[in-house]
C-alpha cells in the first residue's frame, strides 16, 4: 500500500478554489508538486500561499479550458516548470441555470466546453507526458448530474453524464501506458459554484440538508483522501471508476 507521492508532479485546473483546491492541498501534504492551472490570477495567488504555507512546492500555469492550444500549452508548461507530469485533476467546471427550453446555443456551449471538451483536450495533451513517465493518474470531476436530472442542468447534466463515459473509455484505451482514469462524482459542496446556487433557488439548502445521510454540506478539504487515493500507486488497480464522495446523497431513495 503506497500512498506517497513525492517526487509526482499533478496539474488541476481549476485548482485556484473550491474542490480544486481541496484536492490540491492534499496531493501536496502527500508530496506531490502542483501546478495550479486557472484564469483568475489572483485567486491562484492565494491558493498559492496557502499550498507553500503546508510546504508544497506549487506555480500558477494560465489556462482556459475552453481553447485547446491553452490546454495544451499547460501541459507543457508543467513539465517545463516541474519536470514530469504524473496526475492530472480535471476540475475546471461552470454551469447556467436556466430551463433548457431558455438556453442560448452560446451557453449550451460554453458549459459542455468548458466541463467536458476541456477535459478531453488536458487529457490528450497529459497522455504523451504520463506515457514518457512510465504511467499516469487522471482524476476527473463529475457531480451528482452524472447521475441524475434537473430541469435547470441540461448543459450541466449532459456534460457530466458524458464525463463519466469519457472516463470509462480513456481508462479502456490508456490501460496499456499504466495510465489509471478514474471519477469523483461530489455531492453538494460549499464552494463559490454552489453559492450562486444557494442564492438562486429558494429551498436548495434545507433540501440538501434533508437529502445528505451526513447530514451536512460538504467542504473542498472532503476531496483530499479520495484525491491522493486516486493519485497515487495504491490505487493501481481501480480504473474506470466513478466514486460519488457525497456524504450518502446519492445512496438515499
Ligand atoms: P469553483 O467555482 O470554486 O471552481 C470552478 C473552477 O473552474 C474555478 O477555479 C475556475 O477558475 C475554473 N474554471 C471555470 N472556467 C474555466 C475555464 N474556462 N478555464 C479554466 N478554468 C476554469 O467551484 P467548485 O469547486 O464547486 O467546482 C469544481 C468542480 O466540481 C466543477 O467541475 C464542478 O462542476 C464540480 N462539482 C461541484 C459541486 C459542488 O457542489 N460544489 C458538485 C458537483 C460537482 P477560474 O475562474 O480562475 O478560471
Amino acid at each position: 500500500m503506497n500512498f506517497d507521492l513525492n517526487g509526482k508532479v499533478a496539474l488541476v485546473t481549476g485548482g485556484n478554489g473550491g474542490i480544486g483546491l481541496g484536492m490540491a492541498r492534499g496531493l501536496a501534504q502527500a508530496g506531490a508538486a502542483i501546478a495550479i492551472a486557472a484564469r483568475n490570477r489572483a485567486k491562484a495567488d492565494a491558493a498559492l500561499d496557502d499550498l507553500r504555507a503546508h510546504g508544497g512546492k506549487a506555480a500558477f500555469i494560465h489556462l482556459d479550458v475552453l481553447d485547446e492550444a491553452s490546454c495544451r500549452s499547460a501541459i507543457t508548461k508543467t513539465v517545463a516548470e516541474f519536470g514530469r507530469l504524473d496526475v492530472l485533476i480535471n476540475n475546471s467546471g461552470t454551469t447556467v441555470r436556466k430551463p433548457p427550453e431558455a438556453l442560448t446555443a452560446a451557453e449550451w456551449r460554453l458549459v459542455i466546453e468548458t466541463n467536458l471538451t476541456g477535459a478531453f483536450f488536458c487529457s490528450q495533451a497529459a497522455h504523451p507526458e504520463m506515457v514518457r513517465a512510465g504511467g499516469g493518474k487522471i482524476i476527473n470531476i463529475g457531480s451528482m448530474m452524472s447521475l441524475f436530472g434537473a430541469p435547470y442542468a441540461a448543459p450541466y447534466a449532459a456534460s457530466k453524464g458524458g464525463i463519466v463515459q469519457m472516463t470509462r473509455a480513456l481508462a479502456t484505451a490508456w490501460a496499456k501506458d499504466n495510465i489509471q482514469v478514474n471519477a469523483v462524482l461530489p455531492g453538494w459542496i460549499d464552494t463559490d459554484l454552489t453559492r450562486g446556487a444557494r442564492a438562486q433557488v429558494p429551498g436548495l439548502h434545507e433540501r440538501v440538508l434533508a437529502r445528505t445521510p451526513a447530514g451536512r454540506w460538504g467542504n473542498p478539504d472532503d476531496f483530499a483522501g479520495i484525491a491522493v487515493f486516486l493519485a497515487a500507486a495504491a490505487s493501481d488497480f481501480v480504473t474506470g471508476a466513478a466514486i460519488p464522495v457525497d456524504g450518502g446523497y446519492s445512496i438515499l431513495v
